[in-house]
């Protein structure tokens, strides 16, 4: 290891607030080292306190007029904290491999994209500035994140950098799981020299700080990710003391359809491998359900059998390790319940992985097929968020989109096929945010084209990504001039 873990473990514990550390009272939230399970330390559970504080700073820095500085000042600012972000990679990847486990150069690689975000929604300030048909954009004021532990510092910087952007101050509540990262990067905002009480970080549990966040009378919209369960009581303790917009990116149980014309090409297994068990499964739309034409499920074990030798599983703070462990023994929990359902019920198979020769205090778990589990399946249905991936067979194109459908989530959804009216006819009838098309067998799998979209059904609502997701944090106001 490269780096000191225990000081910087130590050094970024407490909420930041008006452009400083605070100090919360009382009992802290252990942190566990996921490879390890060995306790590092207490993280501080701010309450509510720390909510209302933090909404105080927050009022003030809107009030006295981030929202209204210059379109170039602002993206000065936001260029500057870029800046600082790239300056502090390797740190902030570390933080997610010692809180989440995700394997050191993973975590490099997407870190390394936050300062490319940043600076996008920097640029975009210019135009969020222009009026069309005479309405304005306002910023809606005071905004409150809530966001889940999965990818750490993208899941703050994604929401983090177009409500900075858009003019609004933000309070954000990291997961109990994984909130240093958020305080670096609260922390780095003050050295770029983002006024005092723009961006701050409060921490603590979902049913103290997060609850206390979303009912504040005194935030404007809230914005979360993570759960749908968590989502639903967000929706309802937001609206618990005045009206306030809520932004709601919840689960996913994504489907990924082979078609008749590409399942016997063999370069397609790399790229169904990675959709389905990178960071072990725990992204919202992992596309942990896969569909292949009937008498192909041979194709299937054996191209992901073959892709499996690539991603090896181990200590995350090894620099060769592909997939590292669970983020939490809750998680390593679900995982396993939904397995033992799912091996009762199905045929199995566990890809390479060598567990025996990892710590057994670790929340580590193989990659697994379960195939040909049914429509009725819990792991067809819900989501298991871990290395699970269920390969079903369909006789025809309708049935596989009958059993993509076959979930209460709408997030994403990939389809494998050169043949485009194909792929705009299935398109059109799965609800989902989005759809990935692969043309070409070597099509490499991405993390979305800068569009947007919405979630649908369970996985949420509000629009997410690109300009347009950027507007949303902004308020329309029709501005008519009368003679
Ligand atoms: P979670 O719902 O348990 O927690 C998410 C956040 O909500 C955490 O900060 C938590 O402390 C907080 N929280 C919990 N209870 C709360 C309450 N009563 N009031 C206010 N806040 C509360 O989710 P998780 O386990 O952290 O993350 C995994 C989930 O996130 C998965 O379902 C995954 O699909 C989802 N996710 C969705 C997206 C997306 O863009 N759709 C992205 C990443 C993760």
């Amino acid at each position: 290891m490269t780096i000191d873990a225990a000081a910087l473990l130590d050094g970024f514990r407490h909420s930041w607030i008006d452009g400083a550390p605070w100090v919360a009272r009382g009992e802290g939230i252990p942190s566990i080292n996921p490879a390890t399970g060995l306790d590092q330390g207490l993280i501080d559970d701010g309450g509510g306190q720390a909510a209302d504080i933090a909404v105080m700073a927050a009022r003030d820095a809107f009030n006295g007029g981030w929202g209204r500085l210059r379109s170039a000042e602002r993206s000065g600012h936001l260029l500057a904290w870029a800046e600082r972000i790239a300056a502090n990679i390797d740190q902030l990847a570390w933080l997610e491999t010692l809180e989440v486990g995700r394997p050191i150069t993973d975590a490099r690689a997407l870190v390394s994209q936050g300062p490319g975000l940043v600076r996008y929604c920097a640029s975009l300030i210019g135009d969020l500035a222009v009026r069309a048909d005479g309405v304005a954009r306002r910023p809606r004021g005071v905004v409150g994140a809530i966001t889940p532990w999965n990818f750490p510092v993208a899941n703050v910087l994604v929401r983090a950098a177009p409500i900075l952007a858009a003019g609004n101050c933000l309070v954000l509540k990291p997961s109990e799981l994984s909130p240093r990262s958020a305080v670096l990067l609260g922390q780095l905002a003050s050295e770029a020299g983002l006024p005092a009480g723009v961006f701050n970080v409060v921490l603590g549990r979902g049913d103290t700080t997060g609850a206390a966040l979303a009912a504040h009378s005194d935030v404007d919209m809230i914005t979360f990710t993570g759960s749908t369960q968590t989502g639903r009581a967000i929706a309802q303790t937001a609206a618990s003391l005045r009206l306030k917009p809520v932004a709601l990116e919840c689960g996913g149980k994504s489907a990924q359809i082979v078609a008749q014309d590409m399942i016997d090409e063999d370069e397609i297994w790399p790229a169904i491998f990675w959709s389905a068990f990178w960071n072990t499964g725990q992204w919202c739309a992992s596309r942990s359900r896969l569909l292949v034409p009937s008498g192909k499920l041979h194709r299937a074990v054996a191209g992901l059998a073959a892709a499996a030798e690539a991603w090896r599983v181990g200590d995350p703070s090894d620099p060769t390790t592909a997939l590292g462990p669970l983020a939490s023994s809750r998680q390593h929990r679900t995982v396993a319940g939904y397995r033992e359902t799912a091996r009762a019920a199905s045929a199995h198979l566990v890809l390479p992985c060598p567990l025996g020769m990892l710590d057994p205090r670790g929340f580590f778990v193989c990659p697994e097929l379960i195939l040909n589990p049914g429509a009725d399946a819990p792991v067809w249905r819900e989501e298991t968020f871990g290395p699970l991936l269920a390969v079903q067979e369909y006789a025809d194109i309708d049935e596989a989109v009958g059993l993509a459908e076959a979930s209460d989530y709408g997030l994403a959804s990939t389809l494998w096929t050169a043949d485009r009216n194909l792929a705009e006819a299935v398109a059109e009838r799965l609800t989902v945010g989005s759809v990935d098309v692969m043309t070409t067998p070597q099509a490499k799998p991405g993390l979305g084209s800068g569009g947007y979209f919405e979630p649908r059904k369970q996985s949420g609502y509000g629009v997410d990504g690109g300009f347009q997701g950027m507007a949303a944090y902004t308020a329309p106001q029709a501005i008519t001039y009368v003679s």
